[in-house]
């Protein structure tokens, strides 16, 4: 029998099966070190964790209202007025099944068949496949390192047709680390409000901004025009190291809100009750925990790009938020490891598992074939070792 042919054209995620990889090898008792997907490698903080028993002993473990309860909902516009400057009300914000299934319903709410989605690469591999599982086309933007990754006005405007319906932002930027500056946020305001189009702004490495000089702008707070075309998705895995407990939630204009919820309703129901309990701990708690693993992850940054700057034939952007650093390994060209050529991003991380043990993203998913991606949100310990390897790697290379 046929199986759905959009089901079909969808690629799992790369982030995803190379954890399991790593993890599968591992288990076989190989000495795997692992720089693969973005997951803190903190604990969640104990009053969160406390926070969700409590709502298993005192009964919140029914179905609860499908966009999340009124206290989450509360305390995420809270939340948005105290970090961002943001104005919502509860109806607006919609709490879902980890920031992916928010970015999910709002891809299914905004988009007609053949809408298009304008997406900047490198970009975190699920926007492309979301926008095509809700019936729109990608269309990427090429980003150049020249300029640190972001988009300009004339490719914007190159990239904008009559079918275009949005274009999405991703500030600290997953693969990259780079952290949108008020200029570059003000043009693509400007770009999104002329042609009438929604802004689709992740934000959900914004706690985590290494650079004092460097500070999270969300786009919605750039003026009335923008807040209205401005879909905020945001989350708790990644600064409350809650990847597990899978809350993510939106704030956008109340006729895109309703329609998610009512989508979700039929899909989800509602996401799950204790774990939203825990969130409401973690963003109306203090916030001390987040600047302990700030700390933690801001050592971390500095050490691995140190690290990588002497390695020779690599390159990378400092990055400046988020816990990942974008390798360039286009320098190890026409190389090769006992005998195994290397020509592109994909080889050179394959190599590097097989051989040494080091499982890094290889990003021609994230619209980079030339680059690999290291997740350092893991230990120094773990950290050291992997750039060990990756050193004796390329040093060894003919
Ligand atoms: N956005 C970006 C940029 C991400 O890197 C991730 C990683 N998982 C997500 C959204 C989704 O996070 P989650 O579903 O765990 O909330
Ligand atoms: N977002 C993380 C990453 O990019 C986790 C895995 C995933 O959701 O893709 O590695």
């Amino acid at each position: 029998m046929e199986l759905s042919k959009r089901a079909m054209s969808i690629k799992a995620s790369t982030t995803m099966a190379i954890s399991s990889k790593a993890a599968e090898l591992k288990a076989a008792g190989l000495p795997v070190v692992t720089f693969g997907a973005g997951e803190p490698d903190f604990d969640t903080p104990e009053h969160i964790r406390q926070a969700g028993i409590d709502a298993i002993h005192n009964g919140q473990t029914r179905y609860t209202p499908a966009a999340g309860t009124p206290q989450l909902r509360q305390a995420v516009c809270d939340k948005l007025k105290k970090d961002n400057g943001l104005d919502y009300e509860p109806a607006q914000i919609v709490i879902s099944n980890g920031a992916k299934h928010s970015l999910m319903n709002t891809f299914m709410a905004i988009l007609n068949e053949g809408d298009e989605v304008i997406i900047p690469a490198p970009f975190w591999l699920s926007y492309a496949e979301m926008v095509r599982i809700a019936g729109g086309v990608p269309v990427i933007i090429h980003t150049k390192k020249e300029n640190q990754f972001m988009m300009t006005k004339e490719e914007l405007e190159e990239a904008y047709t009559e079918k275009t319906k949005a274009v999405v932002l991703t500030s600290p930027s997953n693969p990259t680390g780079q952290v949108m500056g008020k200029d570059d946020l003000q043009m693509i305001a400007d770009f999104a409000v002329s042609h009438d189009i929604f802004v689709l702004s992740d934000e959900i490495y914004e706690k985590l901004i290494y650079d004092e000089e460097k500070q999270h702008i969300s786009i919605a707070s750039l003026g009335k025009e923008i807040y209205d075309r401005t879909i905020v998705i945001n989350g708790v895995s990644k600064s409350y190291a809650m990847t597990g407990w899978r809350i993510g939630y939106t704030a956008a204009p109340l006729a895109v809100s309703k329609l998610m919820a009512s989508l979700q309703s039929h899909m989800a129901s509602n996401p799950n009750s204790i774990a939203q309990a825990a969130t409401v701990a973690a963003l109306n708690g203090s916030q001390d925990c987040v600047a302990e693993m700030l700390v933690e992850f801001k050592k971390r940054r500095d050490y691995i790009f140190e690290r990588e700057e002497a390695i020779p034939m690599l390159s990378a952007l400092k990055p400046q938020g988020a816990f990942y650093l974008f390798v360039d390994v286009s320098g190890t060209y026409g190389k090769s490891f006992e005998g195994e050529m290397i020509s592109s991003a994909a080889d050179f991380a394959t190599i590097l598992l097989d051989k040494k043990y080091v499982a890094v993203v290889p990003c021609a998913d994230f619209g980079m074939p030339d680059y690999i991606r290291l997740s350092y949100a893991t230990s120094m310990e773990i950290i050291k070792e992997g750039m060990d390897r990756i050193e004796a790697l390329v040093k060894e290379l003919k």
